[in-house]
């Protein structure tokens, strides 16, 4: 079967389909949001919209409660599933093009969705309709399930796999080519200051970030009983250190703020943590015990290092990489001392409790107490598995590229699934776009990824 072609011949269709499900407002609402509608008029709307499509091309359509709904075709006892998303984050600022329209200019379907997920969504749906207009058979049941709340906390797929069955094997078009099989675990740490705090202590607040999985870019610091050489002592750091900030004076009390950049927790590298930088500054300026204890081990903990070396976290292993640390949220309170929240992305093979066994005896050294918040475990396919080597042969088809398998510090929409890897379609070299302004899909990668979809579907469920 010539999927490109067939694909290609019926670009119209999907390029109009995605466009109608683009225009369909999407966005997570509280304000609509009732127990018929759990995220909102949007997100329902979007569901309904792919089920009644669906329905008339006579698959097996079924709504659980409005939370998600599935497509299915086929026939078996057992179940390939295929994992989407109709909701979208919010629209923000800064488009060119009206972001609920589907505006194609120079082969680019511009909208909120356009890659994240409704394109991978609509190349999916097509591969299906392609394989069913084909009459091939099937020993196995294809099942697209399409969530509504994959942006804003998988409440969607939760309450779908609570009343249905867990596909055997499933992949979820929502990431990268050539897949996503290994995924990091994701665990929230709170680093307690302990001790008794005296109440003239230098710093009387620290403040930076609100969530743990962004590095904060701003921070900011009230202190007293400092050297007025403090001035001089700034504006030099900021010089040595590119960065901005402001310190100002008010009642012989000094209120400072220090500019980094944010990025998200899985990719601590790509920012530029605030926290740690005012940290770095007050360290050659307090003196109090509590303040200089809590400022000398964020530097020392945290600085020029996201493996968390000092405290003993570090961890790399060849599947899934470095487990890398984010402190997000870090204050300190005049009466309460220091309180540092941080989301640790580590690797696969983790020896979790060994690894914070032996951290909270390093930090209780730095004089603090370590708390594990939540914990989420890693997800991993490995690579020889047959159902992995499937969809690489078959991506490997159509691009030429041998790349291998990716792994990544993020969660995505395949860890709900017990064997499940993200597949697409994002092609490598290509800019990720989703959840920024101008979000675009080029609609030949559509045809190509729909093309990928079809193969890989007969390959995994076809009658052999
Ligand atoms: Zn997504």
């Amino acid at each position: 079967m010539d999927w490109i072609k067939l694909a290609e011949s019926r670009k119209a269709e999907l390029v109009s389909e995605l466009q109608q499900l683009i225009q369909i407002e999407s966005v997570l609402d509280p304000e609509t949001s009732s127990g018929n509608a759990p995220f909102g008029e949007g997100p329902l709307k979007a569901l309904q919209y792919m089920l009644t499509i669906g329905e008339q091309q006579g698959f097996t359509a079924k709504n659980i409660d409005n939370y998600a709904g599935h497509l299915e075709m086929g026939a078996g006892e057992e179940l390939l599933g295929i994992l989407c998303h109709v909701d979208v984050v919010p629209v923000g600022d800064s488009w060119t093009h009206p972001p609920f329209k589907g505006e194609v200019v120079d082969g680019k379907l511009y909208g909120r969705g356009a890659i994240d997920d409704k394109g991978p969504t609509m190349a999916a749906y097509l591969a299906m309709k392609m394989i069913k207009d084909a009459g091939i058979e099937l020993d196995k049941r294809v099942r697209m399930i399409i969530g509504t709340d994959e942006e804003s906390g998988f409440r969607c797929v939760d309450h779908y796999f609570t009343k249905e069955e867990m596909p055997t094997i499933g992949f979820a078009p929502d990431a990268d080519f050539p897949l996503i099989n290994a995924e990091k675990g994701i665990s929230i740490l709170d680093f307690s200051q302990k001790g008794n705090i005296v109440e003239d202590e230098q710093i009387i607040a620290f403040k930076a970030g609100v969530r743990s999985n962004m590095v904060p870019d701003t921070a900011n610091a009230i202190i007293q009983n400092v050297t007025p050489s403090i001035e001089e002592a700034f504006k030099a750091f900021l010089q040595e250190n590119s960065t901005e900030g402001t310190l100002t004076n008010e009642d012989g009390r000094y209120i400072i703020t220090m500019k980094g950049k944010a990025a998200h927790a899985m990719e601590p590298e790509k920012g530029r943590n605030a926290a740690v930088l005012l940290s770095k500054f007050l360290q050659n300026i307090v003196t109090t015990k509590a303040s200089l204890e809590f400022v000398s081990f964020m530097v020392n903990t945290f600085d020029e290092d996201h493996y968390g070396s000092n405290v003993k976290l570090d961890y790399y292993d060849e599947m899934s990489g470095h487990t890398t640390l984010n402190p997000g949220v870090v204050l300190f309170h005049q009466k309460r001392g220091g309180h540092v929240q941080v989301s640790m992305r580590y690797s696969v093979s983790y020896p979790f409790e060994e690894k914070i066994t032996e951290a909270t005896q390093q930090a209780a050294a730095f004089g603090f107490a370590l708390d594990v918040a939540s914990n989420s475990a890693p997800h991993y396919v490995p690579e020889e598995d047959e159902f992995v080597q499937t969809l690489l042969n078959v991506y490997r088809k159509y691009t030429v590229d041998n790349s291998k398998p990716l792994s990544t510090g993020g969660g995505t929409y395949a860890r709900t699934m017990k064997k499940g890897v993200a597949f697409g379609m994002l092609f490598p070299g290509e800019p990720d776009v989703a959840h920024q302004a101008d979000e675009f899909v080029v609609v030949d990668n559509l045809v190509r990824a729909a093309a990928i979809y079809a193969e890989a579907i007969v390959e995994l469920a076809g009658k052999k």
